[in-house]
């Protein structure tokens, strides 16, 4: 790679990647906000994670490999908690979109722990604190949960066969084309025949419970 083509490989990487389709209706804008204090301090208790740390550099949002398909940039989850606004926050896309994969968290000079934080917003929804865009989010979510609670780890053939037979992805066209994506995903090892478990259940039990 040449010199010029490594400064615009650096230049594209440092570019902020597009929100998804719904940012405009999912960010207030110019629109006049009631701030709410006590959410953030509810929400940095509960989550464990200091949200009021933020001051919005979007070192975050610039490097989340997912932006592409979120309504909001993670900054803009963390500024409206900051501002209490539950509700945009509840019925938010990003939440689902989020895979925890560090990334921001890495990259933020104030250690905010956003995938932490997103994770526990995710709980809030799931236990009736708001509302998801499709019901099979939340259908994914719990049958992933199921599988972490039963072997501290997730066997992705357990869990894409409960989740297509609820879903109807298990019949039907839908079925063949799963077959062939789990059939290339087992040739590439990426999909397991048997489950593996952690050994530790004790303190996964007491884990769940906590
Ligand atoms: S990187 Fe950290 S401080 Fe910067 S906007 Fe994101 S969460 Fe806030
Ligand atoms: S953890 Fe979530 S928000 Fe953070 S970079 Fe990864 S996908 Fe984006």
């Amino acid at each position: 790679m040449s010199s010029q083509e490594s400064l615009a490989a650096v230049e594209q990487a440092m570019t902020p990647h597009e929100p998804g389709p719904a940012a405009e209706q999912a960010w207030p804008g110019a629109e006049a906000l009631s701030p709410n204090g006590d959410f953030l301090r509810q929400a940095e208790r509960d989550s464990g994670v200091g949200i009021g740390a933020c001051y919005g550099c979007k070192k975050c949002s610039n490097g989340c490999p997912l932006t592409f398909a979120m309504d909001l940039h993670p900054f803009q989850v963390v500024r409206l908690a900051q501002l209490g606004q539950v509700e945009r926050l509840s019925r938010c896309r990003t939440i689902w979109v989020c895979s925890s994969c560090q990334t921001c968290l890495t990259r933020c000079p104030n250690q905010v722990d956003l995938p932490r934080f997103m994770d526990w917003l995710k709980e809030r929804v799931a236990k009736g604190g708001g509302s998801v865009e499709q019901a099979r989010t939340l259908l994914f979510h719990r049958l992933f949960l199921d599988e972490v609670k039963a072997r501290g780890r997730v066997f992705e053939g357990s869990l894409m066969t409960r989740y297509l037979l609820k879903t109807g992805g298990a019949f039907g066209p839908e079925a063949m084309a799963n077959a062939r994506l789990g059939l290339a995903m087992f040739k590439r090892g990426r999909l397991k025949l048997l489950p593996a478990g952690i050994k530790q259940r004790r303190w996964l039990k007491d884990l769940f419970k906590a």
